[in-house]
């Protein structure tokens, strides 16, 4: 039995010479918030809109509901699409922006039904006392929600978003993830969210699906992601790691900060030693460093909210960050312009390599 909400075997979509999408394969079960990482160009719409219907993949099938459905109009889906622009019409009103698709399509439901369902997803996103409004007389962050009250409307199985948060500033942006997160639970269906940021990924999604240059390079909980990245590719995307090129030799890495035994490895195509922010340590220069050490001068630090961020560079002009978590106690200071031994638990770094094991 087929109990995935929709699966994507084998698409490949180009256009032209370009692979938008190369051989990508994933299965999403019912009632799951996933969330697509990948940077501007790695294929996110595209894929979105393959599995909307509005691009015909080249090669490769696409399954809904267990039913084949790569050849069926976008229209017959029943697959929502929230735009990036959240592409409102800006003379209709809020609620007959949330109405449209029922209004204007084949739902052949009276007006009073339209009327129930749309004050129904209106209060849903919280913009209840807004109908009448006009949309340009709304927030960014109350636009974003009209958009996914009118996708909502068509009770679609599978909600799909296309950056839904990029057009909103840090503050909304914050409190539209936990209310995305909990508009999914209530209604219980399947949420594909795509985004370019690591925050918004880790943060909104039960499962994260790690997107580069049309390829899926990585699937898992935000946990196993993070934790675990699979490639030195996924580390950079994540932005929480120090990466250093060296060579990986005989079960030790060399590097700019000398030669580290390394207990255990990541195959890959590149030798890559990774350290995550919040496990890089700085000692005074004169210090004596048990492990791997490297000399940085400090730069700056940066205030985050919940940790401090510190950036030093090396003498190769390496930029390495250190982040301290507030919740761990007071942070350090640093001088400004000084020299510090940067150094961390080679048990905790993450070795790839092209002669690891595993
Ligand atoms: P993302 O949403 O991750 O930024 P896209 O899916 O929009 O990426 O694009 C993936 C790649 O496909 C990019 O290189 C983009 O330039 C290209 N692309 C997207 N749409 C088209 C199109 N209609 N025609 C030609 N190339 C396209
Ligand atoms: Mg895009």
């Amino acid at each position: 039995m087929d109990t995935s909400v929709f699966r994507l075997d084998g698409v490949t979509k180009r256009y032209g010479d370009l692979v938008a999408l190369d051989n990508a394969s994933l299965e999403a079960g019912a009632n799951e918030y996933i969330s697509f990482l990948g940077p501007s160009g790695s294929g996110k719409t595209t894929l979105l809109r393959v599995i909307a219907g509005f691009e015909a993949p080249e090669a490769g099938r696409v399954f809904f509901n267990g039913r084949d459905i790569t050849n069926l109009p976008a229209h017959e889906r029943g697959i929502g699409f929230v735009f990036q622009n959240f592409a409102l019409f800006p003379h209709l009103t809020v609620i007959q922006n949330v109405g449209f698709g029922l209004t204007h399509g084949k739902s052949g439901l009276s007006a009073a039904e339209i009327e129930r369902r749309s004050l129904e997803m209106i209060e849903l996103v919280g913009l209840s006392g807004m109908e009448g409004r006009g949309v340009d007389q709304i927030s960014g962050g109350q636009r974003q929600r009209v958009a996914l009250a009118r996708t909502l409307t068509m009770h679609p199985k599978l909600v799909l978003l296309d950056e839904p948060l990029g057009a909103l500033d840090a503050n909304l942006r914050s409190r539209m993830r936990t209310e995305l997160r909990a508009i999914r639970e209530r209604l219980g269906v399947t949420f594909v969210h795509v985004t370019g940021s690591e925050n918004e990924a880790l943060a909104m999604g039960d499962r994260v699906v790690v997107l580069d240059r049309g390829r899926i390079i990585q699937t898992g909980t935000p946990g196993e992601v993070y934790d675990s990245p699979a490639s030195p590719d996924v580390a950079h995307f994540l932005n929480r790691f120090n990466l250093f090129d060296g060579n990986l030799s005989g079960g030790r890495f060399n590097g700019v900060f000398g030669s580290v035994p390394v207990p255990r490895s990541v195959r890959s195509d590149r030798d890559v030693y990774a350290v995550r922010y919040d496990r890089m340590r700085a000692l005074p220069v004169s210090a004596d460093a048990a492990g791997p050490a490297i000399k940085a001068r400090f730069v700056a630090s940066e205030y985050l909210g919940s940790s401090m961020m510190n950036f030093f560079e090396a003498e190769d002009g390496h930029v390495i960050e250190m982040e301290h978590h507030l919740s761990l106690g007071t942070p350090q200071t640093f001088e400004a312009r000084q020299d510090y031994l940067l150094t961390w638990n080679p048990e905790q770094a993450i070795v790839f390599g092209r002669e690891a094991s595993r």
